[in-house]
């Protein structure tokens, strides 16, 4: 039989995340600092499922604008029209450039609806205190953090749908307030994804342990 893994927490230790000192944790304390370097310590980051709630939630209600407000507004000399992220894909899809559609949904439409899924599961799992699957939910929040890191690809896609259109005709774009809604879908998840705490996915494998 092999041993069981020992953890910091466990032992009452806590890991300094600037200076990498091992500190002997007071019990039930807040604002503990780091005896070498001062910096905050904490065994888990602190009010992390109701901060990640909080965020998430908040980029949901701005996935709804972002969907349905213009994304962009184009004026030529056919006159204007204003285009959220769907008619985009629309038309681009019936204009027959369908790899240029299929980036745009993707990247838009479906990266960041997956990664608001991935985050609730994570939460509600957590707070379910649930032991199933813990390696594989412990790798979707490695693929949730990546894909923050890269989701400004979206807005890269508009610029790039804002250069192709600028080249192609006489026109005039200015991003519309759907674009703003996108931007705080794309910066929400994020810290949302960063106030979570990966280690609260183990925490009731030590509970049953302990
Ligand atoms: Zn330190």
């Amino acid at each position: 039989m092999t041993p069981a893994p020992v953890t910091a927490a466990s032992r009452g230790m806590m890991l300094c995340h600037a200076c990498g000192l091992l500190a002997r944790a007071a019990p039930h304390s807040h604002d503990a600092a780091c005896p070498r370097c001062g910096a905050h310590l904490h065994l888990r980051k602190p009010d992390s499922i109701t901060r990640s709630w909080a965020l998430l939630l908040t980029a949901m209600i701005c996935y709804i604008p972002a969907n349905l407000l213009p994304m962009m507004y184009t004026s030529s000399l056919f006159g204007s029209e204003s285009d959220t992220i769907m008619s985009g894909v629309v038309y681009f899809w019936t204009s027959g450039e369908w790899y240029l559609a299929l980036i745009i949904f993707i990247a838009s439409i479906m990266v960041p609806l997956m990664k608001m899924i991935a985050l609730m599961l994570l939460l509600v799992s957590v707070q379910m205190r649930s032991r199933w699957q813990l390696v594989q939910r412990t790798k979707l929040y490695r693929v949730v953090e990546a894909v923050g890191r890269w989701s400004m690809l979206d807005i890269y896609v508009v610029a790039i749908m804002v250069a192709l259109v600028q080249l192609k005709a006489l026109a005039t774009i200015l991003p519309g307030p759907g674009a703003i809604a996108f931007g705080a879908v794309v910066v929400l998840t994020m810290f949302a994804a960063m106030a979570f705490d990966p280690r609260l996915i183990w925490d009731p494998v030590e509970e049953q342990r302990g």
